[in-house]
Protein backbone atom coordinates (compact mmCIF):
# COMPACT_ATOMS: atom_id res chain seq x y z
CA UNK A 1 0.00 0.00 0.00
CA UNK A 2 1.31 3.54 -0.84
CA UNK A 3 1.50 5.94 1.90
CA UNK A 4 1.21 8.54 -0.80
CA UNK A 5 -1.88 9.54 -2.65
CA UNK A 6 -2.96 11.87 -5.79
CA UNK A 7 -4.50 14.40 -4.61
CA UNK A 8 -8.23 15.68 -4.91
CA UNK A 9 -8.64 17.78 -8.04
CA UNK A 10 -12.09 19.33 -6.47
CA UNK A 11 -10.04 20.64 -3.06
CA UNK A 12 -7.27 22.25 -5.55
CA UNK A 13 -9.50 26.03 -5.55
CA UNK A 14 -9.41 25.67 -1.47
CA UNK A 15 -5.73 24.36 -1.53
CA UNK A 16 -4.77 27.70 -3.81
CA UNK A 17 -6.28 30.04 -1.67
CA UNK A 18 -4.41 28.65 1.14
CA UNK A 19 -1.33 29.08 -0.52
CA UNK A 20 -2.26 31.95 -1.58
CA UNK A 21 -1.94 32.53 2.75
CA UNK A 22 0.99 30.75 2.81
CA UNK A 23 3.63 32.16 -0.11
CA UNK A 24 2.38 35.87 2.40
CA UNK A 25 3.67 33.93 5.31
CA UNK A 26 6.40 32.77 4.27
CA UNK A 27 7.34 36.37 2.43
CA UNK A 28 6.75 37.71 5.89
CA UNK A 29 8.94 35.02 7.73
CA UNK A 30 12.03 35.91 5.49
CA UNK A 31 11.55 39.81 5.16
CA UNK A 32 11.78 39.29 9.23
CA UNK A 33 14.20 37.34 9.53
CA UNK A 34 17.07 39.27 7.10
CA UNK A 35 15.64 42.52 9.22
CA UNK A 36 18.74 41.44 12.33
CA UNK A 37 21.53 40.61 9.32
CA UNK A 38 20.68 43.81 7.38
CA UNK A 39 20.66 45.78 10.75
CA UNK A 40 24.16 44.24 11.57
CA UNK A 41 25.39 45.52 7.94
CA UNK A 42 24.56 49.11 8.78
CA UNK A 43 26.01 48.95 12.03
CA UNK A 44 29.21 47.95 11.09
CA UNK A 45 28.94 50.58 7.87
CA UNK A 46 28.66 52.90 10.16
CA UNK A 47 31.37 52.44 12.37
CA UNK A 48 33.62 52.52 9.13
CA UNK A 49 32.78 55.87 8.53
CA UNK A 50 32.79 56.57 12.09
CA UNK A 51 36.93 55.16 11.96
CA UNK A 52 37.29 57.27 8.79
CA UNK A 53 36.60 60.62 10.52
CA UNK A 54 38.63 59.61 13.68
CA UNK A 55 41.68 58.80 11.46
CA UNK A 56 41.09 62.13 9.80
CA UNK A 57 40.89 63.99 12.95
CA UNK A 58 43.97 62.12 14.29
CA UNK A 59 45.24 63.60 11.19
CA UNK A 60 45.46 66.99 11.65
CA UNK A 61 46.25 66.66 15.55
CA UNK A 62 49.12 64.88 14.25
CA UNK A 63 50.07 67.81 11.93
CA UNK A 64 49.36 70.55 14.91
CA UNK A 65 51.56 68.46 16.97
CA UNK A 66 54.83 68.71 14.11
CA UNK A 67 53.57 72.65 13.80
CA UNK A 68 54.38 73.32 17.62
CA UNK A 69 57.78 71.07 17.89
CA UNK A 70 58.66 73.59 14.63
CA UNK A 71 58.17 75.97 16.53
CA UNK A 72 59.59 74.97 20.03
CA UNK A 73 62.58 73.83 17.79
CA UNK A 74 62.73 77.69 16.19
CA UNK A 75 62.56 79.18 19.90
CA UNK A 76 65.32 76.99 21.33
CA UNK A 77 67.23 77.53 18.30
CA UNK A 78 66.75 81.66 18.39
CA UNK A 79 67.54 81.81 22.22
CA UNK A 80 70.98 79.79 21.22
CA UNK A 81 71.38 82.48 18.91
CA UNK A 82 70.59 84.92 21.60
CA UNK A 83 73.70 83.50 23.89
CA UNK A 84 75.97 83.28 20.67
CA UNK A 85 75.84 86.78 20.57
CA UNK A 86 76.22 87.99 23.85
CA UNK A 87 79.48 85.94 24.17
CA UNK A 88 80.52 87.55 20.77
CA UNK A 89 80.36 90.86 22.03
CA UNK A 90 81.96 89.75 25.34
CA UNK A 91 84.71 87.49 24.61
CA UNK A 92 88.30 88.96 23.78
CA UNK A 93 89.26 85.72 21.84
CA UNK A 94 89.30 85.90 18.67
CA UNK A 95 88.77 82.31 18.09
CA UNK A 96 85.65 82.57 20.05
CA UNK A 97 84.61 85.70 18.18
CA UNK A 98 84.70 83.74 14.80
CA UNK A 99 83.01 80.72 16.26
CA UNK A 100 80.03 82.80 17.40
CA UNK A 101 79.78 84.24 14.36
CA UNK A 102 79.83 80.61 12.47
CA UNK A 103 77.31 79.06 15.17
CA UNK A 104 75.11 82.12 14.24
CA UNK A 105 75.20 81.56 10.74
CA UNK A 106 74.73 77.95 10.94
CA UNK A 107 71.89 78.20 13.20
CA UNK A 108 70.06 81.08 11.04
CA UNK A 109 70.30 78.53 8.26
CA UNK A 110 68.40 75.65 10.45
CA UNK A 111 66.07 78.09 11.42
CA UNK A 112 65.12 78.78 8.05
CA UNK A 113 64.92 75.09 6.80
CA UNK A 114 62.40 74.76 10.06
CA UNK A 115 60.09 77.66 8.42
CA UNK A 116 59.93 76.64 5.57
CA UNK A 117 59.01 72.79 6.91
CA UNK A 118 56.28 74.62 8.83
CA UNK A 119 54.89 76.45 5.90
CA UNK A 120 54.44 72.92 4.06
CA UNK A 121 52.95 71.67 7.40
CA UNK A 122 50.41 74.48 6.99
CA UNK A 123 49.32 73.55 4.17
CA UNK A 124 48.93 70.10 4.88
CA UNK A 125 47.12 71.16 7.79
CA UNK A 126 44.59 73.16 5.90
CA UNK A 127 43.66 70.30 3.81
CA UNK A 128 43.66 67.78 5.94
CA UNK A 129 41.10 70.41 8.23
CA UNK A 130 39.08 70.21 5.02
CA UNK A 131 39.18 66.62 4.40
CA UNK A 132 37.99 65.99 8.60
CA UNK A 133 35.41 68.53 8.71
CA UNK A 134 34.03 66.69 5.15
CA UNK A 135 34.33 63.47 7.02
CA UNK A 136 32.78 64.84 10.04
CA UNK A 137 29.94 66.02 8.18
CA UNK A 138 29.54 62.25 6.77
CA UNK A 139 29.50 60.62 9.84
CA UNK A 140 26.78 62.78 11.36
CA UNK A 141 24.45 62.71 8.31
CA UNK A 142 25.14 58.85 8.31
CA UNK A 143 24.39 58.55 11.97
CA UNK A 144 21.00 60.19 11.47
CA UNK A 145 20.46 58.49 8.26
CA UNK A 146 21.31 55.07 10.39
CA UNK A 147 19.00 56.34 13.13
CA UNK A 148 16.55 56.93 10.81
CA UNK A 149 16.64 53.35 9.13
CA UNK A 150 16.87 51.76 12.58
CA UNK A 151 13.58 52.94 13.60
CA UNK A 152 12.04 52.15 10.36
CA UNK A 153 13.45 48.45 10.76
CA UNK A 154 11.66 48.72 14.20
CA UNK A 155 8.20 49.89 12.80
CA UNK A 156 8.57 47.10 9.77
CA UNK A 157 9.06 44.06 11.85
CA UNK A 158 6.33 45.01 14.29
CA UNK A 159 4.13 45.70 11.55
CA UNK A 160 5.11 42.11 9.70
CA UNK A 161 4.51 40.49 13.48
CA UNK A 162 1.27 41.71 13.91
CA UNK A 163 0.27 41.28 9.92
CA UNK A 164 2.21 37.38 10.01
CA UNK A 165 -0.66 36.51 13.53
CA UNK A 166 -3.18 37.96 11.49
CA UNK A 167 -2.52 35.81 8.25
CA UNK A 168 -1.12 32.50 10.79
CA UNK A 169 -5.29 33.04 12.41
CA UNK A 170 -6.70 33.49 8.66
CA UNK A 171 -4.75 30.21 7.50
CA UNK A 172 -5.61 28.07 10.41
CA UNK A 173 -9.30 28.62 9.57
CA UNK A 174 -8.89 27.54 5.73
CA UNK A 175 -6.90 25.10 6.56
CA UNK A 176 -9.25 23.28 8.72
CA UNK A 177 -11.87 23.34 5.85
CA UNK A 178 -9.86 21.35 3.50
CA UNK A 179 -10.23 17.55 3.70
CA UNK A 180 -7.34 15.76 5.28
CA UNK A 181 -5.68 13.92 2.70
CA UNK A 182 -5.80 16.96 0.22
CA UNK A 183 -4.49 19.02 2.85
CA UNK A 184 -1.50 16.40 4.42
CA UNK A 185 -0.26 16.01 0.83
CA UNK A 186 -0.19 19.64 0.37
CA UNK A 187 2.13 20.45 3.46
CA UNK A 188 3.81 17.27 2.87
CA UNK A 189 5.05 19.07 -0.63
CA UNK A 190 5.37 22.49 0.83
CA UNK A 191 7.84 21.87 3.34
CA UNK A 192 9.96 19.93 0.66
CA UNK A 193 9.52 22.37 -2.05
CA UNK A 194 8.42 25.47 -0.48
CA UNK A 195 5.79 27.54 -1.60
CA UNK A 196 4.07 27.82 -4.29
CA UNK A 197 3.40 23.94 -5.09
CA UNK A 198 0.59 24.47 -7.09
CA UNK A 199 1.54 26.62 -10.19
CA UNK A 200 0.19 27.21 -13.01
CA UNK A 201 0.72 26.17 -16.94
CA UNK A 202 1.57 29.12 -19.01
CA UNK A 203 0.23 29.33 -22.53
CA UNK A 204 3.46 28.19 -24.22
CA UNK A 205 2.67 25.03 -22.08
CA UNK A 206 5.45 25.35 -19.83
CA UNK A 207 5.98 24.71 -16.07
CA UNK A 208 5.34 27.91 -13.76
CA UNK A 209 7.55 26.55 -10.85
CA UNK A 210 10.45 25.06 -12.70
CA UNK A 211 9.72 26.30 -16.51
CA UNK A 212 10.24 23.19 -18.06
CA UNK A 213 7.83 21.82 -20.76
CA UNK A 214 4.88 19.91 -20.00
CA UNK A 215 4.52 16.76 -21.97
CA UNK A 216 1.30 17.06 -24.51
CA UNK A 217 -0.32 14.24 -22.47
CA UNK A 218 0.06 16.18 -19.06
CA UNK A 219 -1.51 19.15 -20.99
CA UNK A 220 -4.05 17.72 -22.49
CA UNK A 221 -4.96 16.65 -18.73
CA UNK A 222 -4.19 20.26 -17.17
CA UNK A 223 -6.65 21.66 -20.39
CA UNK A 224 -9.30 19.16 -19.07
CA UNK A 225 -9.62 20.40 -15.47
CA UNK A 226 -10.87 17.32 -13.75
CA UNK A 227 -7.74 15.33 -12.51
CA UNK A 228 -4.65 16.73 -10.19
CA UNK A 229 -1.84 16.74 -13.09
CA UNK A 230 1.88 16.42 -11.51
CA UNK A 231 4.85 18.00 -13.66
CA UNK A 232 7.39 15.71 -14.66
CA UNK A 233 10.79 17.51 -13.70
CA UNK A 234 9.75 19.09 -10.61
CA UNK A 235 6.46 17.42 -9.37
CA UNK A 236 4.43 20.29 -8.48
CA UNK A 237 0.48 20.38 -8.89
CA UNK A 238 -0.52 22.57 -12.24
CA UNK A 239 -3.33 24.15 -12.67
ZN1 LIG B 1 7.73 21.77 -12.88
Amino acid sequence: MLGWQAMNHADLDQLLILQEKDVRISKLRKELASLPEQRTRLLKQMEAIKQKALAAKQEVAGIEKSIRDVEAAVETKRAYIGKMKTLQSNTRKNEEYQMCIQEVEKTEAAIDSLETSELELMERLETAKTDMEQKIRRARDAQRELEETLARFDRTAETDKELLNRLNAERADLAAAVPENSLGEYERMTRSKGVPVIVPMDEKGHCGGCHMVITDNARMKVLGGHETVYCDSCHRILH
